[in-house]
């Protein structure tokens, strides 16, 4: 079977991770420090924080930016479970913007329209979670012009875009956000097993994200209320979390971040390469924004739905029995039922329920050549034409 993504792990990730073994740290360690500042340095922001997963990243970011019972986040409905769970954890009320039928990403101008509705309804969200779908940076400079003026944090989820830009910058610099999460899950970009990391360029929010990575607690001085009683003394003066990533992890993150651009590359070429070969198959892919470079962490497509010979659900059946890994990404967010209980129903955001009854993701990942490629093509024409 060809899967929809994978991994690509060389002999220098192994070393790397080997040497860790051999070393007095396991948990968080020297190599936590050298992967965050590697990947501060490499996206161009000034702080990094590595966590757990992205899901952890997500949800302490939600708690630095003051996300508690009372206040709306808004998010993407075309993204995965923990873009909007993250904010419920907090005990926040969740809502979603529409995305771009273009773009697959959530549409500035949708965004726009719900604030205003909002700010007369006085229930203007406290944060905003746009998701870069597919590796694509969302158009931040609008939403960041949007954030001035209705006063929310944004926080990116770019779990899909380590290795892309926006205007010039490298996704993560958070030039146009508070912060940005990213994920290092196998299927993303690069991998750290599991593992995430949170970048931001305010001193205030990665001190909140340093203490609730680990518990809430500090042994330094200038942060604690009372005085110390000696050097073994700490403080708890928040409520956090183990969400500590280890320094196994963060060797295998490090060693896959120098090859970043390398497996942005090849994921680039297959993408261009899909392009070209779908030209005379019935399907739909997903529109590029100029300011944006992506990272293709997903190729999907639609299907002509209703018009097609076969429906998505025998075309997805059958390439899986033809050995062809392909998957969905992703049933809307609202539509799920834990989410319902918030009111939401079919019909809400119906450019994103749209795209999902016609998607399906093809197979992308750097290990993929060029005639797996072709025969995914050939299969999807055969059952298209
Ligand atoms: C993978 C993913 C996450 C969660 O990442 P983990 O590291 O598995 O917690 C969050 N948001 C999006 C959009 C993702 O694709």
């Amino acid at each position: 079977m060809i899967p929809y993504g994978r991994q690509d792990i060389s002999e220098d990730d192994v070393r790397a991770v080997v040497d860790v073994l051999h070393s007095d740290w396991l948990t968080q360690g020297p190599a936590i420090e050298r992967f965050e500042q590697a990947v501060a340095r490499f996206c161009g922001s000034t702080y990094a924080v590595a966590v757990a997963n992205a899901t952890a990243g997500l949800h302490i970011a939600c708690l630095a930016a003051g996300l508690g019972e009372g206040d709306a986040f808004w998010t993407s409905p075309n993204t995965f479970l923990a873009s909007a769970n993250c904010g419920v954890y907090c005990g926040a009320t969740p809502g979603f913007v529409d995305v771009d039928a273009g773009t697959l990403n959530m549409d500035p101008a949708a965004l726009e329209q719900r604030l205003v509705q909002a700010r007369a309804a006085r229930c203007v969200p406290k944060i905003v979670i746009p998701v870069h779908f597919g590796g694509q940076s969302c158009d931040m400079e609008p939403i960041a012009r949007l954030a001035r003026e209705y006063g929310f944090t944004v926080i990116e989820d770019a779990s899909h875009a380590i290795g892309g830009q926006y205007r010039g910058r490298r996704v993560g610099s958070c030039e146009y956000s508070d912060m940005t999460v990213f994920s290092f899950h196998p299927v993303k970009i690069i991998t750290s097993g599991e593992g995430g990391i949170v970048l931001t360029n305010r001193k205030d929010l990665y001190d909140k994200l340093v203490l609730l990575r680990s518990h809430g607690m500090t042994r330094e001085a200038a942060r604690m209320q009372g005085t110390s009683e000696g050097p073994w003394y700490y403080e708890q003066v928040a409520l956090g979390f183990n969400y500590r990533l280890t320094d196994m992890q963060a060797a295998l993150g490090l060693s896959q971040l120098q090859r970043t651009d390398h497996f942005v590359a090849r994921r680039t070429e297959l993408a261009q390469r899909y392009g070209e070969l779908l030209r005379n198959v019935p399907v739909r892919t997903q529109a590029c924004i100029a300011e944006a470079v992506s990272a293709w962490h997903l190729y999907v497509v639609q299907l002509a739905v209703g018009k097609s010979l076969r429906s998505r659900r025998e075309v997805f059946e059958e390439l899986r029995a033809r050995d062809v890994g392909v998957n969905v990404h992703y049933i809307p967010v609202h539509l799920q039922p834990y989410y319902r209980r918030y009111g939401f129903a079919a019909g809400d955001f119906p450019v994103a329920e749209a795209y999902y009854a016609a998607a399906l993701t093809l197979p992308l990942y750097p290990g993929l050549s060029d005639t797996q490629q072709e025969s995914i093509v050939a299969h999807l024409r055969e059952l298209l034409t």
